[in-house]
């Protein structure tokens, strides 16, 4: 299991703040947003999910958690990091992230 940057365990537990850079009409599924994909990364990490490939896909939409980071309060590239955890589980699977 690749190592779970810092910055993913605090987003996992951070209530979205930055969820303001969609505006008021933006609607996405809350799963799209970052701390519930941080989550995501850190449920692996620790081992209360399995790195299945629907799960390690998952990671790969980060378009939600792109627009968002730009209002991170702790100025954290949190798509960056979740793309380097999921590629790290691709390596790790044997397959192309
Ligand atoms: S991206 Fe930053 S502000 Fe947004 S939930 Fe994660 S840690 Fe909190």
């Amino acid at each position: 299991m690749p190592p779970l940057p810092e910055s993913l365990r605090i987003c996992a537990v951070c209530p979205n703040p930055c969820r303001s850079a969609l505006g008021a009409g933006a609607a996405p599924p809350e799963s799209r947003l970052p701390s519930p994909t941080a989550y995501l990364c850190y449920a692996l990490a620790e081992g209360h999910l399995p790195p299945v490939p629907e799960i390690v896909a998952s990671l790969r939409d980060l378009d939600t958690v792109r627009v968002c980071q730009e209002r991170c309060v702790y100025g954290y590239r949190i798509a960056e990091d979740i793309a380097g955890f999921a590629a790290g589980l691709s390596a790790e699977a044997g397959h192309a992230a």
